[in-house]
């Protein structure tokens, strides 16, 4: 492809991957071949790559909330994985790979309270914010001051504060803007490690009882819904266990479709339409995927 050579320059020849199989980089396990897939850790070498004007770049971050269609992706993946951050009292700097898990560490070593909610969530900084991501409660609007972001429209280094996230449920400015994360700043607050500690423990139990997670997903398959809750409507429809191909709706948690047994992509995408059909036909609500879908 062009720029091959540039890009294992810029990356190392380790850093470029070609005919990449998606698969392997989502937590669904599924999804064809990327054209090409880089491995990119710092912004110095972001930039040098967004210079070289390469064409359909799709950014991912631990792959936890999307879904790669059977024939792959057409153009070029970037996971960015820089991952430094800054403590400063009660406030973090972070850039965007970081994966929320371990960010838990040197927070509670500082003793900082109201991250507690993130580290169970599996992806990474950016991906958490562009999703908006939440539990228990609370969602990254709550702690977000600002998100440092370059545009890859116009090239441009762009810093965003609270409000110009426009985050709503489960979405942000970025689940439209083609644009790649750097970094974010957090305000939490100074508690007491112990408390911190009790509740980080606290939530892991609540998801290991309540989720499947010893199989592979992209976790809530469907939004919660305006004045119902999703999973429960899909229960009410008898649909939990049911089976296409290897896409299986969780017998544990009926808002969760899982990769039970070598699921192509098409079969998770056919149980999603017929759990949408059936909850539609049933309660006359229209449900809406939480997942991203990508690829062709
Ligand atoms: C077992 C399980 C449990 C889960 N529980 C929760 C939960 O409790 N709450 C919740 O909200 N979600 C949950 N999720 C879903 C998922 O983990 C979150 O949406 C997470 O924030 C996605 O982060 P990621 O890094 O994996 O992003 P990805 O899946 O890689 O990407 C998601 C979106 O973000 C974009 N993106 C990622 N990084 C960047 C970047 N640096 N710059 C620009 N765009 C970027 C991608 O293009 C894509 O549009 C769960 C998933 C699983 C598998």
């Amino acid at each position: 492809m062009k720029h091959d050579k540039e890009l294992e320059d810029i990356l190392g020849k380790e850093n470029v991957k070609y005919n990449e199989p998606m698969k392997m980089h989502t937590s669904f396990k599924v999804g064809g071949n990327a054209d090409r897939f880089l491995i990119i850790d710092s912004k110095e070498k972001l930039t040098k790559v967004l210079n070289l004007d390469l064409k359909n770049i799709y950014i991912i971050g631990n792959g936890t909330n999307i879904l790669v269609r059977d024939k792959g992706i057409r153009g070029t993946v970037i996971k960015y994985v820089a991952k430094n951050y800054e403590i400063n009292d009660n406030i973090i700097k972070v850039e965007a790979g970081m994966p929320n898990a371990l960010l838990s560490k040197p927070i509670l070593e500082n003793s900082i309270e109201g991250l507690e909610f993130a580290f169970g969530i599996p992806g990474t900084i950016g991906g958490a914010i562009v999703m908006n991501a939440g539990a228990f409660g609370r969602e990254m609007k709550d702690v977000v001051v600002s998100t440092t972001y370059i545009d890859l429209d116009t090239k441009k280094t762009e810093t965003i504060n609270n409000l110009e996230h426009e985050f709503r449920y489960r979405e942000s400015i970025f689940s439209k803007k083609h644009a790649v994360i750097l970094e974010t700043m957090l305000k939490l607050e100074k508690g007491n490690r112990e408390e911190i500690k009790k509740k980080i423990e606290e939530y892991r139990e609540k998801r290991i009882n309540t989720q499947p997670l010893d199989v592979p997903s992209a976790g809530s398959t469907f939004k919660r819904g305006e004045g119902y809750i999703t999973a429960k409507l899909i229960d009410k429809s008898g649909l939990k266990g049911f089976t296409i191909g290897g896409a299986k709706v969780s017998e544990k948690h009926a808002g969760f479709i899982v990769n039970a047994k070598n699921a192509k992509a098409e079969d998770i995408i056919n149980l999603i339409e017929y759990v949408k059909q059936k909850v539609y036909e049933k309660f006359g609500k229209h449900i809406e995927e939480e997942i991203k879908i990508i690829g062709e």
